[in-house]
């Protein structure tokens, strides 16, 4: 019989999850509680009188070491929806015009159900029972795979104290971003500032898909501190900043505020140690924090955990 497989997450670990299950012949459902695809790979609409542009307020952009996601960014840039951004070395890539596109490219056979939160998690005999807060309803599965970052994750693990131990030991840096638009873009002026070994509290700056349109973001440092802190207290001291960084390349450029978003878990500063799946239930964890603080991480975290699933599933049947 058909297994089921629940992917809790619609980031790019619960994507490739989910294609890597539909490799071995396994339809699986992702849910995910927010109202878009991605997590953390996120970009925010800004609509223009004749076009659509982005911010890239989240990941600002992915880089390829192993094979399967270097297949990924291939087909991507053939059809049209991943592109290189600028020239770096190794070379750095993006979702064309938007990661979301880039995202429900990847996706457009994947059956995804956003607005849907997990909240509970049960073992049931051999199958893992799942609460929707949306639906109020119990469903039954036989495997599941949960990719939400790992202190939510230990919420949702009560029931599965092996797993808990594994989510206990990675951390999270929070990260503010702050999206603005400038007037004007002097000669040479870069598409992308890196000021995370610079003093000061920006970690990065980079363009959208507007070269007006740009994100800040904070280091981790000043996030965890001012995660809480007054919004206008925020957006003036970063704004501030940024300032600083842009009048080294001419006075002249005026910086105008759209808006700010703060991650709470944005990147991964201790990876987890342990078990990738529970040794009693057909249970395994997914996400940047099980193999490192980027998308191609999360992406390979997503593999194993469907190879962790998929060999379960065939030891039970
Ligand atoms: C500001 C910022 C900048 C970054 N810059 C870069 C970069 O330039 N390059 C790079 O490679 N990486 C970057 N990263 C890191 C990268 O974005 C992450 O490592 C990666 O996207 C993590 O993917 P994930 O699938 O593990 O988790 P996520 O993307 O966080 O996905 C988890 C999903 O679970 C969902 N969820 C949570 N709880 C529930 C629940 N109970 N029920 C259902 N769904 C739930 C969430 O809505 C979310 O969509 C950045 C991250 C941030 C925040």
């Amino acid at each position: 019989m058909q297994k089921k497989v629940l992917i809790i997450g619609s980031g790019i670990a619960g994507i490739s999850s989910s294609l890597k299950l539909k490799t071995y012949g396994i339809d699986s459902v992702l849910v995910d509680k927010g109202r878009f695809l991605g997590g953390r790979i996120s970009s925010r609409e800004v609509k223009n009188i004749d076009n659509i542009d982005y911010f890239f307020h989240g990941a600002q952009f992915f880089t390829a070491k192993s094979d399967n996601f270097k297949k990924i960014i291939e087909q991507g840039i053939k059809n049209n929806f991943i592109e290189e951004f600028g020239r770096f070395n190794p070379p750095r890539y993006r979702g064309y015009k938007s990661m979301r596109n880039f995202l429900s490219n990847l996706t457009f056979n994947l059956n995804i159900k956003q607005n849907n939160t997990i909240i509970d998690l049960k073992p049931n005999k051999k199958q893992i029972t799942a609460l929707n807060e949306k639906t109020k309803t119990w469903q039954s599965f036989d495997g599941v795979i949960s990719t939400i970052p790992s202190p939510q994750n230990y919420d949702l693990m009560e029931n599965f104290p092996k797993l808990r131990k594994t989510l206990v030991t990675s951390s999270y840096d929070s990260c503010i971003a702050f999206m603005f638009s400038i007037n004007k873009r002097p000669e040479n002026f870069p598409i992308y500032f890196d000021l995370y070994k610079k003093r000061g509290i920006l970690s990065w700056m980079a363009s959208g898909s507007n070269l007006n349109l740009w994100t800040a973001h904070t280091k981790g440092s000043y996030a965890n501190k001012n995660l809480n802190q007054n919004k206008n207290q925020l957006q003036n001291e970063i704004f501030s900043a940024i300032q600083k960084v842009f009048s080294k390349w001419e006075n002249s450029i005026e910086v105008y505020f759209h808006s700010l978003h703060i991650w709470k878990y944005a990147k991964v500063k201790k990876i987890s140690s342990g078990l990738q799946i529970d040794p009693d239930f057909p249970v395994a964890l997914a996400g940047d924090f099980m193999e490192g603080s980027n998308i191609e991480s999360a992406f390979i975290s997503g593999e194993k955990a469907a190879n962790l699933i998929f060999n379960r599933l065939n030891q039970v049947s």
